[in-house]
């Protein structure tokens, strides 16, 4: 199976082949850079706009040298459907229909939530994990049970990215503000934020507001990213636990773009270590948006014969994973 993938439900213009055979995948994104602030839906959407066709034509040409004429060698155009910013992923959907006529091929619509977490079970080769998604605009704990993802815990507000976004945008430094938090924390001494978990639900704007009154009060900035990153990953960390204990999972993977920070890798693979469980992060570049892990879920649900009709395709910026019926797989519920 090859199935060519589109993502663009917020800031990353993305295009990407999946052979299943030889199991590579191959991604060509172009990023949207706000001038100042963050993500501007309106702005965002202008990006998919001319960056869309870019990527995808480019992809095409990759299909074209490295498996032949594409209208004869892809099986199926993957999108996601949501969850996203409206603007954008309606850019992407009517890519992702007009590719998929132009080349008589199915459409898979796939949730972006469920892509994050799909990609790590697929690289990791592991059963039934327990996934923490750790995105800019989403926090989920996830595990498998009865044929869907049910959310076990999550972010009662902002997403996690957003959460250190938004404080960083404080400071005056541009977006996306994650590498530079985990850059100047590793300057930084621990200061105290609230810690909120309630549950397994948990969140961040408290510690938003905190960090920022802490910073305007004269705490050196290197202190607050350090106390946001203890306090946040430290919020995940406990969830996640929770989560294995909860399902006796013995696997966690992780997904999303603020898993590329190094120390909350850190925590979960401690975390992890001294209950026996095993642990799996994905490469950055499997981490952050792109559709490598849209076109790696399609060719799973395309193989299911989870295909939708044009008609049937419209996009879901509210599109939560519990929602998707998981056709693809066999496993021990958790
Ligand atoms: P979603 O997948 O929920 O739609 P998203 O589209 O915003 O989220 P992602 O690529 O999953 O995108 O994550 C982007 C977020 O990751 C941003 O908020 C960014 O600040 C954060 N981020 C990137 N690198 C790091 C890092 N090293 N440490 C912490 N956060 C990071």
């Amino acid at each position: 199976t090859r199935v060519l993938g589109i993502e663009g439900t917020a800031w990353c213009a993305s295009a990407a082949v999946f052979d299943d055979a030889t199991d590579d995948i191959s991604i060509r994104s172009d990023a949207y850079q706000p001038d100042s602030g963050g993500i501007h839906p309106r702005e965002a959407a202008e990006h998919m706009r001319e960056a869309v066709p870019t990527v995808v034509e480019s992809i095409l040409g990759e299909v074209e040298s490295t498996y032949g004429d594409p209208s004869e060698t892809l099986d199926a155009v993957a999108f996601s459907r949501g969850p996203g910013l409206g603007p954008c992923l309606r850019i992407v959907g009517t890519a992702a229909r007009a590719l998929a006529g132009a080349l008589s091929v199915p459409l898979v619509g796939v949730n972006h939530m469920v892509a994050h977490l799909e990609i790590g079970r697929h690289r990791s080769g592991f059963d039934t994990p327990v996934c923490l998604n750790a995105s800019g605009a989403n926090a989920h704990v996830l595990g498998y049970h009865d044929g869907r993802y049910r959310v076990l815990g999550e972010t009662m507000d902002t997403g996690v990215g957003n959460a250190l976004d938004k404080f960083t945008r404080h400071v005056g430094w541009t977006h996306p503000g994650g590498p530079k938090v985990e850059a100047h924390a590793r300057e930084g001494e621990y200061v105290e934020l609230p810690y909120v978990v309630k549950g397994m639900d948990f969140s961040f704007s408290g510690i938003t507001s905190a960090a920022k009154a802490a910073y305007d009060e004269g705490t050196p900035v290197e202190d607050v990213c350090r106390g946001l990153e203890e306090t946040v990953f430290g919020m995940l960390t406990e969830v996640s636990e929770r989560a294995l204990s909860l399902t006796g999972a013995e696997e966690l993977v992780l997904g999303g773009g603020v898993g590329q920070n190094g120390r909350l890798e850190g925590m979960l693979e401690t975390m992890c270590e001294g209950r026996g469980a095993a642990f799996y992060a994905p490469e950055p570049e499997f981490l952050r948006d792109n559709a490598g892990m849209v076109a790696v879920l399609g060719a799973k649900m395309y193989d299911a014969g989870d295909t939708i009709q044009i008609d049937d395709s419209r996009v879901l910026p509210d599109f939560r994973p519990d929602e998707v019926p998981v056709t693809w797989r066999s496993g021990t519920p958790a």
